[in-house]
């Protein structure tokens, strides 16, 4: 590797800043969550030292012993990856963050789970902004009421919407899929909802994200490098 982890942050932040400047908003208004799935703890310490606070997980048992290996730096752990009612015990109680709630059951049983010694757990509804494309994440239609459900339950506090778009190389696509999820969480704080967070960019599409409201963007592959994914884990068509 010929740059190391601390200086791949520099030039995400960068990144993060030209496209602030760009869009004439403030910097301070983005936070960037470091994706640190498959990476050992080691390179989330790398990351550390260099001053990187919130690091995002997708899978529950690896996150879950990440965080304990670490607990002693104090940093903030964001889960981000597919959600099963069977595995959420860990999820409310190792984590500040789950990105990537998309039914009702899901977020009572976090709440239900929450350790009562504990904040209220952070949470964003994850908006299927791709129609056929993709799988994840709660239809347009269904997010006002998704959301107004969620915000109600006692442990958990309703920060946000997030959004995976299909991968493309279209800078218009994109920043269209980004600016549906705007207009939603719009829509939400209209009716009354207080949310601060638009979750969406990643390591190819930070500028278009933030261009279009991203307030928190989830950068892997930028900082960490390439994933060597398991063979049984098929990539998704077309992703870096
Ligand atoms: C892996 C992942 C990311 C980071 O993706 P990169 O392309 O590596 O930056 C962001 N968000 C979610 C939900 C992910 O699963």
């Amino acid at each position: 590797m010929m740059t190391t982890i601390g200086e791949r942050l520099l030039a995400v932040r960068a990144r993060i800043e030209a496209a602030t400047q760009a869009a004439g908003r403030d910097p301070a208004g983005v936070a960037l969550l470091a994706v640190s799935k498959t990476w050992p703890a080691e390179a989330v310490r790398a990351a550390a030292a260099a001053g990187q606070r919130a690091f995002g997980e997708n899978y529950v048992q690896e996150g879950v012993d990440k965080a304990e290996a670490l607990r002693a730096l104090g940093l903030e752990w964001h889960f981000i990856g597919p959600l099963q009612s069977n595995k959420t015990r860990p999820i409310a109680n190792a984590f500040d963050w789950v990105h990537s709630i998309d039914r009702l059951k899901i977020a009572e049983r976090l709440s239900a789970q929450r350790d009562v010694h504990l904040p209220a757990l952070n949470v964003c509804i994850q908006v299927n902004v791709s129609g056929e494309d993709s799988k994840s994440g709660v239809a347009p239609d269904a997010v006002a009421a998704l959301a107004q459900a969620v915000a109600a339950l006692p442990r958990l506090r309703l920060r946000g919407l997030m959004c995976i778009p299909e991968p493309s190389a279209d800078v218009a696509l994109l920043r269209a899929r980004f600016a549906l999820l705007r207009r939603l969480r719009d829509e939400l704080l209209g009716a009354g909802l207080v949310l601060d967070t638009l979750s969406m960019g990643m390591s190819h599409d930070i500028e278009p994200a933030i261009a279009e409201g991203a307030t928190i963007v989830r950068v892997g592959t930028a900082i960490f490098g390439e994933r060597i994914r398991p063979a049984s884990i098929p990539a998704a068509a077309g992703s870096a």
